[in-house]
């Protein structure tokens, strides 16, 4: 479960990690009130659970209470990719003199946490990776061993940061941010930026905050963070659907029968050089309600370019799924191409009755590596 910036530096708040005083607002007139109650400089940040919003225009600094309700009028109602602001976090400005970047991740490949620092913070962790890979200083933690402040000595030292009063006060926070990790049961705790103020001082200007859902039951005050309207709303509208739907940010929409089968077409959309768009199980079944279900999801992404259908016939009859997906193109009107790599019972009769019908949109594909390149192929 993801947390809402204001909801994560709560949690950093308990944990002793400084961060700005503020209050929530979903109105004009509660942004007003909040400046007042802090007075000074502050910023209006929209409250939406997907990064950027410093870019998109959902960050704004007002110099007073006038001000303050006019930047929330402005925020309030925006669309940031796809998530529409309703809540605003208000908080005392800060000056900044440094942007750096902190957090903590799994490395499943590692299967340990992984802490990563960087003096370039403020951008897209991704860009500095890229391009200027030396400066990002990264670390596993033993998850047994636990936290050993030589460990943020290290990491520290690895990020350069040279000033002894700030590798104090980032010392403290690599501390309390692993036990406010550790202890929340997080998936990912991002500060971008960390700041530095003119004075020197070192705090979480940001929070991105991910908890484990299976772990939410200890952590029943955290469970009641969770935002129903800010869900995305694709996967609200699949769960609706009754359709199995994760949304991922690609261009290759994607169909499979049963969630193994379709981890590894996800999987295999990518060694054939495509983003999948999604996840989407299309269950046991392959009727063709179900078809139609699943595609009027995928379909609904503007994102996706083309969608591969791979089906394995098990107890699902090929036949059957290939009958479903004649029967929900002639209810949809979809252009989009469509690979279907069909395999297992019933699987030729398949084929020969998407053959028979012919769709100019639909192409059938022998194997599922080579349904995956056409795929790939068509999603321009
Ligand atoms: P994001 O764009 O969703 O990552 O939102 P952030 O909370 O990181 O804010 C984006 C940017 O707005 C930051 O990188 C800062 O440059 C700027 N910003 C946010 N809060 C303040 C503040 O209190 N004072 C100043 N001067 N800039 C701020
Ligand atoms: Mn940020």
């Amino acid at each position: 479960m993801d947390l809402h910036e204001y909801q994560g530096k709560e949690l950093f708040r308990r944990y002793g990690i400084p961060v700005s005083e503020g209050r929530l607002a979903t109105t004009p007139e509660e942004a007003r009130a909040a400046a007042e109650d802090l007075g000074g400089q502050v910023v209006v940040k929209a409250q939406v659970l997907t990064g950027g919003r410093g870019k998109a225009g959902g960050v704004k600094l007002a110099d007073g209470p006038d001000d303050a309700e006019q930047k929330a009028r402005d925020i309030l109602g925006l669309d940031i990719r796809g998530h529409v602001v309703r809540k605003l976090w208000i908080e005392r400005a800060s000056d900044i003199a440094k942007e750096y970047y902190l957090s903590i991740t799994f490395d499943r490949g590692a299967k340990r946490p992984l802490f990563m620092l960087t003096t370039e913070g403020g951008v897209e962790i991704e860009q500095v990776a890229e391009e200027n890979p030396d400066a990002l200083a990264r670390l596993h933690v033993d998850p047994l061993e636990g936290y050993q402040p030589y460990q943020a000595r290290r990491l520290i030292y690895g990020a350069r940061l040279a000033d002894p009063n700030e590798q104090k006060q980032v010392l403290a926070i690599v501390e309390k941010l692993y036990r406010c990790f550790v202890e929340s049961d997080a998936m990912l705790t991002e500060i971008n930026p960390l700041i530095v103020t003119p004075e020197g001082e070192v705090k979480a200007l940001d929070s991105k905050f991910t908890v484990d859902d299976s772990a939410l039951f200890r952590h029943p005050d955290v469970a009641e963070m969770r935002d129903v309207e800010a869900a995305d709303p694709l996967e609200t509208f699949a769960r609706e659907k009754g359709v199995t739907y994760v949304k991922l940010d690609g261009e290759v929409g994607i169909l499979g029968n049963g969630a193994g089968l379709s981890m590894s077409t996800v999987d295999v959309v990518v060694v054939a050089g495509g983003r999948p768009a999604n996840f989407c199980d299309l269950g046991g079944g392959g009727d063709a309600q179900g078809v139609v279900d699943a595609l009027e999801v995928i379909t609904r992404d503007p994102q996706v370019k083309s969608i591969f259908f791979n089906i394995f016939g098990g107890i699902t009859r090929c036949d059957e799924v290939a009958r479903g997906i004649l029967a929900a193109l002639d209810q949809m009107d979809i252009s989009l191409p469509i690979v279907v790599r069909l395999d297992g019972t019933n699987a030729e009769e398949g084929r020969r009755i998407l053959a028979d019908a012919a769709p100019p949109n639909l192409h059938v594909e022998p194997t599922m590596l080579e349904a995956a390149e056409r795929a790939v192929e068509l999603a321009v």
